[in-house]
């Protein structure tokens, strides 16, 4: 079976060797602040730097999804409010926990999908963080980071469906978050959150050491490679070994691009569907969203499911009439070629 679905999606073939080597070399039985733990998580934490170019000077972290990230967001960065875009339903579930959560000025604005994200202006000090969905994977769309402009307040972005795709501008942003079952090709169970040293300034001033998951317990506790809860070992072996594997992010990047501009192309010249997002510029390189009338969508699954291919389907209002393609790395180019095949007499 071939799988399209963004999110978990496709898992590099080669995982199925590095899961028998974890358990050959032992790492999964030892413990959190052994030295072999420390130093595998020393060396993902630079491997995970080099590959997808991380300013040295900013910090990776490791938790267990990206919407723990969404909720220490709200818990550790953020004490007077946070300011929210949003065009979809990753963007307004974030919005919806930092209200439940942050408690202070938690304020939205939605856009529409076909719209670039609006200008953002700061009301001095009334917000100490701005959270942007960089990637709405729900209908495919993207926000260039670079139209994002300084600001007082920290920047955070939602790269759950990108890290690892395309390449990103680090310094645009303070805390980006995202987890390794999407365009990391990797089982699910791992989250990621990069920041910078404004980030972990602002959450040495909040001081929040409420939650198992504080971020100055993560913060400190990674300074010494170490975790103060027992960590998902396997998951970061796991994303260690990947991280070996894959070409540098510029590499990778180039290539997202030139397959989601190729694909799009393929739906509008050679098939009757339709492509979800009208406005080039807003389109999503590692999400592609194609729209059909309910019943075409519904025999277009189908007549995939018979060939060995399983669509991602519509997110939420668009779930009848649309369906997703994961173009993400862990695809090879003659899966996507097989697609093709099945939507080009559809
Ligand atoms: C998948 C996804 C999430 C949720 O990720 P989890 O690891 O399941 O918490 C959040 N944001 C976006 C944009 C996503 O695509």
């Amino acid at each position: 079976m071939i799988t399209f679905y963004p999110g978990p999606s496709k898992i590099y073939p080669q995982v199925a060797g590095y899961l028998q080597d974890a358990f050959n070399e032992g790492i999964l039985s030892q413990n959190h602040r052994s030295t072999a733990f420390m130093g595998l998580l020393q060396e993902s934490i630079e491997l995970l730097k080099q590959k997808l170019n991380i300013p040295a000077h900013y910090h990776v972290y490791f938790t267990s999804s990206a919407t723990e990230c969404w909720e220490i967001v709200a818990q550790s960065f953020t004490s007077k409010g946070s300011y929210h875009l949003y065009n979809g339903a990753f963007g307004q579930k974030w919005f919806e926990y930092a209200q439940k959560i942050a408690g202070g000025n938690v304020a939205g604005q939605k856009f529409d999908a076909e719209e670039t994200i609006p200008v953002i202006t700061e009301a001095a000090g009334e917000f100490d963080v701005f959270c942007i969905t960089q990637n709405e994977t729900s209908n495919a769309t993207q926000v260039d980071v670079s139209k994002i402009p300084s600001l007082n307040a920290l920047v955070s972005f939602d790269v759950t469906s990108s890290m690892g795709g395309v390449a990103l501008d680090w310094l645009k942003g303070d805390i980006w978050l995202a987890s390794v079952q999407k365009c990391l090709g990797l089982p699910a169970g791992l989250g990621l959150m990069v920041c910078s040293p404004k980030a972990i300034r602002q959450a040495e001033m909040i001081g929040e050491r409420q939650h198992y998951n504080s971020f100055l317990f993560i913060h400190e506790n990674f300074e010494k490679y170490q975790t103060h809860y027992t960590p998902n070992v396997l998951g970061i072996y796991l994303l260690n070994r990947v991280m070996r594997q894959v070409e540098n992010i510029e590499l990778v990047s180039k290539k997202t691009v030139a397959r989601a501009r190729d694909f799009y192309e393929f739906i509008v010249n050679q098939t009757s569907l339709e492509l979800l997002i009208r406005n080039t510029r807003v389109r999503s390189d590692t999400v592609i969203a194609i729209e059909g009338s309910a019943g075409a969508i519904r025999l277009l699954k189908d007549k995939a499911n018979t060939a060995g291919i399983t669509l991602g389907n519509g997110y939420g209002a668009w779930k009848e009439t649309t369906f997703r393609i994961a173009n993400f790395p862990a695809i090879d180019d003659w899966e996507m070629g097989q697609l093709k095949q099945v939507l080009i007499d559809f």
